[in-house]
């Protein structure tokens, strides 16, 4: 059983212990003491880190786990250490004390929420940059809901209540009344309460700053469902909330400075920039349709005439999906006209409804003289994965209409 220090004082960052237990693996080690002020994590708080510093070694201390018995688990630097010699512990505080005002910050959260929502906080996790914690609302909750939440939390935060910390080996009855949460039934005594001016008493087993207005201040980061029943809300206290803040400003101003016109907000510069890309779009299809009409006059004037039929063959530069686009388009505003287009790999062969051919039954010619797959319907064939070049395919193509067309008309 280890002594928990950071339970008598959680704002001891420095102290002596003695080693109980040694296990090296390789460069890493994991020691056990007699007392010790690193958090093992649990709660939803994360582990402390830190330094255990002895005579001709250090452990740079990584995590930290356990109940009764607290294991500090970390890189190993000079010799290994030995049971019961004496060792430094050294807390990194700013990650501790971030961790402490996190923490107090949720117990003033959840006791705010539940009195203007009446939900319960059924989880709570504390990360490096942001904590999260679950609330059991399947009811809808306003932006301006989570504004008034925020706006009650701070000022309990600015009003600089006292938390403090009561232990008992059995809770009196009108205590258990006031809880916000009950006791699990895998806590065994000592039951630790944590009770926040007239805001919170609820039973923790974490570490908490002794004054609210420690915590700073509090900001929600983000709402969303996270499931029918649960609610996931994400905020930030402390130091973390001002970085948290200063990472979307500096997002903010990067973008805006981006923008064609710098002036805020960045939601108006961003319709703007939709507006400009529709009309961009809306231009790019005018031209297209008119390319589309030269093109098929060009093509036209080339065509080979087979009973009756214009048969249009050209080896296309465009991506398939364009040529494609143009081949429906082109068949369908000239009667009596075929269309083959062969591009990088590909091969359309389209037909004016009026024109007595299958292009799938042309289609399967084709691959079955240059190989590769294709399918489509009687007036629209599309073919890939050849050996050969379109230039070849092409050839190939027309002969086979050739062949048809001429056999129809004689
Ligand atoms: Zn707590």
């Amino acid at each position: 059983m280890t002594e928990k220090l950071f339970y008598r004082d959680p704002y001891l960052r420095e102290a002596k212990a003695k080693i109980t237990g040694v296990e090296v693996k390789g460069k890493r080690v994991r020691l056990t003491l007699d007392r010790t002020i690193f958090y093992p994590e649990g709660g939803g708080q994360p582990s402390d880190r830190g330094r255990i510093e002895g005579n001709g070694f250090a452990v740079r201390v990584e995590k930290v786990t356990g109940k009764d018995e607290v294991f500090h688990e970390g890189s190993l630097k000079g010799r290994t250490p030995e049971v019961g010699e004496e060792v430094r512990l050294l807390l990194d505080w700013e990650w501790r004390y971030e961790n402490m005002r996190a923490h107090t910050g949720q117990h003033v959260l959840s006791a705010v929420i539940k009195g203007l929502q009446g939900a319960e906080t059924t989880g709570f996790q504390i990360f490096p940059e942001y904590n999260k914690i679950e609330i059991d609302y399947p009811g809808e909750l306003k932006w301006e809901d989570v504004l008034e939440i925020e706006r009650k939390t701070n000022e309990v935060i600015w009003g600089d209540l006292p938390v403090e910390v009561e232990v008992y080996g059995e809770l009196p009855d009108e205590l258990k009344a006031l809880l916000r949460k009950d006791v699990s039934s895998k806590v065994k005594p000592p039951i630790r309460i944590v009770r926040i001016g007239t805001v919170d008493v609820t039973p923790c087993g974490g570490t908490h700053v002794k004054s609210t207005g420690e915590i700073g201040f509090l900001k929600v980061i983000r709402v969303y469902r996270k499931s029918r029943k649960l609610l996931r809300i994400e905020f930030a206290t402390g130091v973390r909330a001002l970085k948290y803040l200063n990472g979307l400003l500096e997002d903010y101003w990067n973008a805006l400075n981006k923008m064609p016109n710098k002036n805020r907000p960045l939601v108006e510069r961003v319709e703007e920039l939709k507006g400009e890309i529709e009309g961009l779009e809306a231009e790019k299809d005018s031209l297209r349709r008119e390319l589309w009409e030269w093109k098929a006059k060009a093509l036209l004037k080339d065509a080979e005439e087979i009973g009756g039929v214009r048969v249009v063959a050209h080896v296309e530069s465009s991506p398939m999906k364009d040529a494609q686009a143009f081949s429906i388009n082109f068949v369908d505003k000239n009667p009596e006209t075929v269309v083959i287009l062969a591009g990088q790999n590909y091969v359309i062969l389209a037909k004016n409804r009026g024109v007595g051919l299958d292009m799938r039954e042309v289609l399967r010619e084709v691959l079955s003289r240059v190989g590769g797959g294709g399918g489509g319907s009687e007036t629209l064939a599309r073919g890939g994965g050849f050996k050969e070049r379109p230039e070849k395919v092409l050839e190939v193509a027309l002969g086979a209409i050739r062949e048809r067309l001429g056999r129809a008309s004689s």
